[in-house]
């Protein structure tokens, strides 16, 4: 009699739901003694990166990613620590090889360098890096180190002291040299730089950008901007600079070799390297270079929102499951499973300034 319910149930779903209900189920039989390798969605990509956000806050307000007033999660909202491991846990066991702590600004969460210890021993995790816009990483960078972060990526849009106040709104530009300078120390397998480039504001700070990545030996990816949450401090269409654009400014100093398709670890970048240094060039381009078909991650908001896509509202609540009368990790992986199943195939950025994503940048986990 089950059998007829279930049966005619599933023969009612939408070819959608009953695709979900296919990629589940292969994904959780046995779940609790075997874990499926890896997660794989509808378009056969395989999602073997997490980036968790840590706090939707943060001491600065880049004019592109926050509106000057901001409202931030309350904090009953927002995941615990303990809850934050628990996420990781369960997307590592899911196959899950790289997690990058992101927000906001990962730094100001308190007892981030506890975090990380916890997320340094987790066994299966191959890298964990951070995101950060360096303004705390002349103390942290070290213990970060220590406590097993392996990689780190710094924010730098500008090298002239004002025009990086005005661009930050806050950030103090000696503070985080001074971080970008202990970050490379630190002995980070890789340090990075990224700069979101703005027409008429920092675009002719392109080639001394790239000459301070090549002066410390590190990589820098400039980033298109990218149509997240409503700012009316400029029109995000007439600054766009593209990677195009950029990448010819840089070739007529350093002529570039391309790396070839961008994959893996690397994702949307798409790199290049100069052939008198070790630094090598990126260029994130969701504008002008559609990267979806390559995308292999997938992003969880501080408030424990499993986001499927950059550019698209597809989501789990894993909170709920997490706070919720089981929340087991198996109850947990289950979640997540039944969520790839739903990401979408890909974002559909366009320059309206009216952007059809409400959320900002800190709150999506950049
Ligand atoms: N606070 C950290 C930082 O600034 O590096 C981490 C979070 S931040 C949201 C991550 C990255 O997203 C930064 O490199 C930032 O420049 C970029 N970003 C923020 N808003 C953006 C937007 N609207 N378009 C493109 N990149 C953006
Ligand atoms: Fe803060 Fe990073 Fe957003 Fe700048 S880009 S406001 S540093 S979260």
């Amino acid at each position: 009699m089950i059998g007829i319910i279930i049966c005619f149930s599933n023969n009612s779903a939408t070819p959608r739901r009953q695709l979900e209900l296919r990629v589940h189920r292969q994904y959780t039989r046995g779940m609790s003694d075997r874990f499926p390798p890896a997660l794989v969605d509808p378009f056969q990509r395989r999602i073997n990166y997490l980036r968790l956000s840590v706090t939707d806050r943060c001491d600065f307000r880049c004019v592109y990613c926050m509106a000057e007033d901001m409202q931030f999660v309350p904090k009953p909202q927002v995941l615990t620590l303990e809850e934050l491991e628990q996420v990781a846990a369960a997307f590592v066991a899911l196959g899950v090889r790289k997690i990058r702590l992101t927000g906001g600004e990962p730094l100001v969460r308190n007892n981030l360098i506890g975090l990380v210890r916890q997320l340094g021993r987790l066994e299966g995790l191959e890298e964990l890096a951070l995101t950060s816009n360096g303004s705390r990483l002349a103390e942290m960078a070290r213990p970060l180190r220590e406590g097993g972060l392996t990689r780190v990526n710094i924010s730098l849009d500008s090298l002239r002291r004002q025009r990086f106040r005005e661009l930050t709104r806050f950030g103090d530009l000696a503070r985080v040299i001074a971080g970008i300078d202990a970050a490379v120390g630190a002995g980070f397998r890789g340090v990075k730089l990224n700069a979101v480039i703005l027409k008429g504001r920092n675009d002719d700070e392109v080639i001394d950008l790239v000459a301070f990545a090549r002066e410390r030996g590190i990589d820098i990816a400039f980033i298109e901007e990218m149509p997240l949450g409503q700012i009316d401090e400029h029109s995000r269409a007439l600054s766009f600079c593209s990677s195009d654009e950029l990448r010819q400014q840089i070739a007529a100093h350093w002529p570039l070799v391309a790396e070839g398709e961008p994959e893996g670890a690397a994702g949307p970048a798409r790199y290049y390297r100069m052939a008198d240094s070790a630094s090598r060039v990126g260029f994130i381009s969701p504008h002008s270079n559609n990267f979806c078909h390559l995308c292999n991650r997938v992003r969880v908001t501080v408030e424990g929102r499993l986001l499927l896509c950059l550019g698209n509202e597809h989501s789990a609540d894993l909170r709920e499951v997490l706070r919720g009368e089981d929340g087991s990790q198996e109850a947990l992986q289950s979640a997540i499973v039944s969520a790839i199943a739903r990401k979408p195939e890909k974002h559909h950025f366009t320059h309206d300034e009216t952007p059809e994503i409400l959320r900002f940048m800190n709150m999506t986990g950049g």
